[in-house]
């Protein structure tokens, strides 16, 4: 028999909020179902796991324990082949879901079930359905045939009609408590003790982030190197100006992530002077903390960090390193 919850997996599904997906399913079983969700969750958080298991537990032949895990629907759903569960993502060459692919999805819903009672469509991420295709996918849903499920997955509402959203029963994934990201991090990474309190505050408990930090080899050496450079980001010397043009010119790729460095501790710095220290991210650099600190002035500090926070929305829209860097480097 398949476990509920093995202190990983749930239903052999690796899920992030236990208590969450099991109220989530009971109230599948008391009859109390919605034809649509949206799992509304920051990026690493996941969601889309959740919505298999979701699926898996709505489609599989047994009503009792759900989902199984034994059935032949539990099997293909464990392996993304149950014709009942259908995932929604832009076709290939595209980068959003438009009006012509819902008014598909439309005719797709209309097609009963293979073998299960129930026919489940993940959209994968919501962010990308255009208006059109937000307004079309309102049609299908008037009339919703009893067994189509919809699960919308989405970090940000803001993209989503109100009409569609009133439609939607909200279920919202929280970033993982401190102490829920320290048990991932200890059972999956042992090896990382001496990262730990790092990783908890950087990680922010989003468990992807943790995989992601932990398996990029370049991660140390870019956030070490980002991080020596903080001295010249501070500077008022022209030449400095130069030094981190060269840098970010060099290191073009990564610039989202080395802002993010240069962020996180500038943001540190800012809560020393505030004498906030319990509050710092980059607790394995206290002595470049304390050392750039007690070096650079408290106003030029708060104002490194204000063009930081506008940086990484302007990096966003377009890249002009030689402007980024100048204006970063507190010159104009
Ligand atoms: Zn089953």
């Amino acid at each position: 028999m398949i476990l509920f919850w093995d202190g990983k997996f749930m239903y052999g599904y690796e899920v992030f909020h236990e208590e969450l997906m099991k109220n989530l399913i009971e109230s599948v079983h008391g009859g109390k179902s919605s034809h649509a969700y949206i799992f509304e969750g920051e990026k690493g958080l996941g969601t889309l796991e959740a919505a298999r298991l979701f699926a898996a537990a709505l489609t599989c032949s047994n009503t009792s324990i759900s989902p199984c895990g034994t059935c032949q629907t539990c099997i293909e759903s464990k392996a993304d082949t149950n014709p009942d569960i259908i995932y929604v993502r832009p076709q290939k060459d595209k980068k959003s879901i438009g009006a012509d692919d819902m008014r598909a999805l439309s005719d797709d819903v209309a097609i009963k079930p293979f073998n299960s009672e129930r026919k489940v469509y993940i959209i994968e991420d919501g962010a990308l359905l255009t208006e059109p295709a937000q307004n079309t996918f309102l049609k299908t849903f008037e009339e919703p045939p009893e067994y189509a499920v919809f699960i919308m997955l989405i970090e940000n509402l803001s993209t989503l009609l109100d009409t569609v959203l009133s439609r939607f029963t909200l279920v919202h994934f929280p970033v993982l408590s401190e102490e829920r990201i320290k048990k991932y991090i200890t059972e999956k990474y042992p090896e990382e003790k001496e990262r730990l309190p790092f990783l908890l505050k950087y990680c922010s408990g989003i468990p992807e982030t943790v995989d992601a930090v932990i398996n990029d080899s370049e991660f140390e050496s870019l956030r070490d190197i980002s991080l020596e450079k903080i001295f010249a980001l501070a500077s008022r010397d022209k030449r400095d100006a130069f030094v981190i043009q060269k840098f970010l010119e060099e290191k073009k790729e990564n610039i989202n992530q080395i802002l993010d460095f240069w962020l996180s501790f500038v943001r540190d710095a800012v809560l020393i002077q505030l004498n906030a220290r319990d509050k710092i991210m980059n607790v394995d650099k206290k002595d470049i903390l304390k050392d750039f600190s007690s070096k650079t002035n408290p106003e030029i500090v708060l104002m490194l960090y204000d063009r930081l926070v506008t940086a990484q929305k302007m990096i966003k829209r377009y890249v002009n390193i030689k402007g980024l860097s100048l204006w970063l480097s507190l010159k104009k």
